[in-house]
């Protein structure tokens, strides 16, 4: 058994899971209350009248092939935002236990802490610049140890590699040490929501060497899919029977794992690997026109489908991508993001009108 699962919930760990209507293929269903008849524009395989498959076996067995590990240990949820609340909801004992997240990072580790009355401890990241060899921000492994050795209920550390807003990827060296230094104690939860753009391996490689390591995919940025809402929790198959007893019944819809099982097929691989290699080469046209403009002082190095920028005024940078049609993130409320705007890679079109506007515009007169 997996030593680490003492730390979810007393009451989920005994909790008698909610039992679904059983399907057996061979007779017709007259056992869940269901309309016998399609609605008008029902245009998908199984019938929107009739409830999914629960568990989407069909939908896990194209995760746990695309992601190459075993069914067993993988949980589709809406969203991988959806695996980050059932995380937190599975592990920590509200107004007891702690998440550790290292901002500047992504914003739902914190809303779904809040929700389910853990607390955040942040642990920042170290921003670099080119200092102590970090280019970009780092993950301060030592710090994030110590705030668990400090914390006896921390149930969960958040690392987002590559990080949302920062861009690149964290140290693999680093989150396999806190990983193997918190067996036992805590589960490490790698958010890989960008890894597709990294010529990095996703930690999949390495689960079954660390039974409290969890990663997040989704099929959001990479494929394509943000609008299907499907985001896959892995990890060892004792952590992922714990977390299923909490996702609710006949969680993904049949129109989800209909486009993804379309969309995810082996025949599509290649044109979704070509995609991605276009983003990637417009990403680093599109980071080296950034360098020129003068609104824009520093330009983070990415590992993701999105450039940080730190800019000279962030009101004219944000007003110029508006005037151009345009809308870019501001991140200037994130810890150590003072004047910086978070910029998604577009198609070329939109990339070089955005270029454009920026090197057309006047300073704001709030020149930081
Ligand atoms: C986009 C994003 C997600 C959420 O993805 P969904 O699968 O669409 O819920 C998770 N983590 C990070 C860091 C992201 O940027």
């Amino acid at each position: 058994m997996n030593p680490n699962l003492k730390l979810a919930r007393p009451e989920i760990l005994t909790l008698q899971p909610y039992v679904y209507a059983a399907w057996d293929h061979r007779y017709e269903r007259m056992h869940a209350n269901e309309n016998p008849w399609r609605a008008t524009g029902d245009n998908s395989t199984l019938g929107l009248n009739v409830y999914p498959e629960s568990p989407a076996e069909a939908l896990h067995a194209r995760l746990a092939e695309l992601y190459g590990v075993d069914i067993k240990q993988v949980l589709a949820g809406r969203g991988s935002d959806e695996g980050i609340d059932l995380l937190i909801r599975s592990f920590c004992r509200a107004g007891n236990d702690s998440v550790v997240i290292s901002p500047p990072t992504f914003g739902f580790y914190r809303v779904a802490a809040e929700v389910q009355g853990a607390s955040v401890i942040e642990v920042p990241l170290i921003r670099g610049d080119g200092i102590r060899s970090v280019n970009g921000f780092a993950l301060d492994a030592e710090k994030v140890l110590a705030a668990c050795n400090n914390n006896a209920n921390v149930k969960l550390v958040f690392l987002c590699s590559p990080g949302n807003p920062p861009g690149t990827a964290l140290d693999a060296e680093a989150m396999l040490s806190l990983c193997k230094q918190l067996n036992g104690r805590a589960l490490v939860v790698v958010d890989e929501a960008y890894i597709e753009f990294t010529g990095r391996p996703s930690f999949t490689t390495v689960l079954a060497q660390h039974p409290n390591l969890v990663i997040l995919r989704t099929l959001s940025k990479a494929y394509a899919l943000a609008g299907a809402r499907c985001g896959t929790t892995i990890a060892d198959a004792d952590i992922i029977s714990v977390i299923a007893r909490v996702i609710p019944p006949y969680a993904i819809p049949t129109s989800t794992v209909e486009s993804v099982l379309a969309a995810t097929a082996p025949e599509q691989r290649p044109r979704i690997q070509q995609q991605i290699q276009t983003l990637i080469a417009e990403r680093g046209k599109l980071s080296e026109q950034l360098k020129q403009c003068k609104l824009i002082r520093h330009v983070f190095p990415s590992d993701a489908n999105f450039i940080l920028v730190e800019c000279v005024d962030a009101d004219a940078v944000f007003n110029a991508a508006k005037s151009v049609g345009l809308v870019v993130r501001d991140q200037r409320k994130q810890p150590q993001c003072g004047n910086c705007l978070r910029i998604t890679v577009g198609t070329p079109e939109q990339n070089a009108r955005l270029v454009k506007g920026i090197l057309d515009a006047k300073q704001s007169g709030n020149a930081a």
